[in-house]
């Protein structure tokens, strides 16, 4: 079955432009919905409402995607490096255009404040931007030979047909930091988006379509993640797969994966400690551990989920940061409050078993800890201190916006608390003593190490974990890497 999608009748009527609305999948350059009809729906977190329906594909409708991805490879990679650069960079141009209504797609879907809905648009379109760029480099490394009478060259190819899976927290943003990387390589991609937030990756389908990007070289196909992302893992035409969301899925697609020997991009979960020394700015200390904490309303792979704060100035820090949570506004994403909804009731459940937990091990609540009235997906920000390290939040993702505090007495101890965790994204740092920053940063077991300030991201960067937070880097040139093969070509000159 194909055809376009008629406007939901929902919030999401509302857009300037309705015909990003889509609730079909892309393949091939064509609308697709399953042929038995299967469906899945779309709430708003903010308020249960309904936005709307995308379609369920079975895993053989899925597998053709493969096939339109791998039809579409030979003229996508075929393309002059400067063609490539120019839709990329028409697709960015687009997402810009449309800003607003990318922006409130995203909150409506997935509950984040509007103002950060913004932010990622402008985020997520950087990536087209700045691949788009890097599609024109040059991708012939020279070297000296080692051999007489011999020439040699060493080329970067697209490795083929590549498998983009993204989680509901950033639905447009981790879209297009697999998809412009891999696409400026050359390579084709077969995307699959969070069932809790469609719309923000279908809209970009749309626009790619718009831009003039060929059918097949961007394809997004909605349905059960199981189902439809299974097929992938199998496919020996899927040569590469990224991707995005728990370090639990990302070990259950590794071991898929192993049996085709793709490259993969995982970029997985979090457990981000804030180290707080007692010769650090302290005003500037409680505003950005409030960044840390809260950003997309605590539901952030770098969000800070223990703090360790040394003696001398834990009680201030407590307080303070304290009364900085309680100030936070809490509604709607449209209402554009500083904290949003949860994604769904298990993130809200989660939040409670942590507060529950630290309880029971002798913790104090000292703002928040319960649902907030705002309604059934709202949690209030909670700030929990004297938290001992055996508790659950000192060692789960917590995923939403409860903060956990402990003090600690020598660099050494806190160093070696940090790295306990089996986790490796990112880790703050707070202090004023540039021996100590130098010691700290080499000493922390972190993809990502952020020096009295909490934002680092962005296109020209490497994102990524050590350990199990995750496999290859995104962003900056490092991020085509696992979209590539290197071939070593020796010309005999004689
Ligand atoms: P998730 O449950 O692991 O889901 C991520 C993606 O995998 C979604 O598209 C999901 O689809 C899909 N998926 C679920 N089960 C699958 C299966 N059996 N086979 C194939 N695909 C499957 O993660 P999430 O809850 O969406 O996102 C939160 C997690 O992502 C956190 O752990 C966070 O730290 C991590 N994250 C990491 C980064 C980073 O850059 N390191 C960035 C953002 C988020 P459905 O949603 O449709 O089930």
């Amino acid at each position: 079955m194909t055809q376009q999608t008629p406007l939901p009748k929902s919030a999401l009527a509302q857009l300037a432009d309705p015909r990003l609305v889509r609730q079909f999948s892309y393949i091939g350059g064509k609308w697709c919905g399953a042929a038995n009809g299967d469906t899945l729906a779309v709430t708003n977190p903010a308020d249960g409402s309904w936005l709307g329906e995308v379609a369920s594909l079975s895993a053989e409708e899925s597998a053709a995607a493969v096939d339109a991805a791998h039809d579409a490879f030979a003229t996508w990679s075929g393309l002059l490096p400067q063609e490539r650069s120019r839709l990329l960079r028409r697709w960015f141009e687009l997402m810009m255009a449309h800003k607003e209504d990318l922006a409130l797609i995203m909150t409506l879907e997935q509950g984040k404040p509007i103002s950060e809905a913004r932010g990622e648009i402008d985020y997520a379109a950087s990536f087209l931007e700045f691949y788009g760029e890097e599609a024109k480099r040059p991708n012939i490394e020279g070297v000296t030979s080692h051999l007489p009478d011999a020439e040699v060259e060493i080329w970067r190819e697209p490795v083929g047909v590549a498998a983009l899976i993204t989680p509901w927290n950033f639905p447009s943003a981790m879209l297009t930091r697999k998809a412009g990387a891999a696409m400026a390589a050359g390579c084709t991609v077969v995307a699959h988006p969070s069932g809790e937030t469609p719309f923000s990756a279908l809209a970009l389908a749309e626009l790619a379509e718009r831009a003039g990007i060929p059918g097949g070289a961007f394809n997004v196909v909605t349905g059960r993640a199981g189902t439809v992302v299974e097929p992938w893992t199998r496919a020996r035409r899927v040569r590469a797969l990224s991707f995005t969301g728990s370090t639990e899925i990302g070990r259950l697609l590794y071991r898929q994966s192993a049996d085709t020997v793709k490259r993969l991009v995982m970029e997985l979960g979090g457990h981000a400690p804030f180290l707080l020394f007692a010769d650090a700015d302290m005003d500037q200390a409680v505003e950005e551990a409030v960044k840390a904490k809260f950003a997309t309303s605590g539901q952030d792979c770098l969000g800070a989920n223990r703090f360790y704060v040394e003696r001398p100035v834990y009680d201030a820090f407590c307080r303070r940061f304290a009364a900085a949570t309680e100030r936070l506004s809490v509604a709607s994403g449209l209402d554009d409050p500083d904290i949003g909804p949860l994604m769904n009731e298990k993130a809200v459940a989660k939040q409670e078993e942590h507060v529950a937990d630290a309880r029971a091990r002798g913790a104090r609540v000292l703002t928040g800890g319960a649902r907030h009235a705002a309604g059934p997906l709202f949690f209030q920000p909670t700030v929990l201190a004297d938290v001992p390290d055996a508790a659950l939040i000192m060692h789960e993702e917590t995923f939403g916006p409860v903060a956990a505090i402990t003090p600690f007495d020598t660099e050494e101890e806190v160093l070696a608390r940090a790295n306990d965790t089996e986790y490796g994204l990112v880790a703050y740092l707070h202090t004023m003593d540039p021996r100590r920053i130098y010691r700290a940063s080499r000493s922390l077991e972190y993809g990502m190490v952020a020096v009295n300030r909490t934002k680092v991201t962005g296109a020209p960067i490497p994102f990524g974990g050590y350990k199990q937070s995750g496999i290859n880097r995104e962003g900056a040139r490092l991020g085509m890497e696992a979209f590539t093969e290197v071939k070593y070509v020796c010309r005999d000159w004689a």
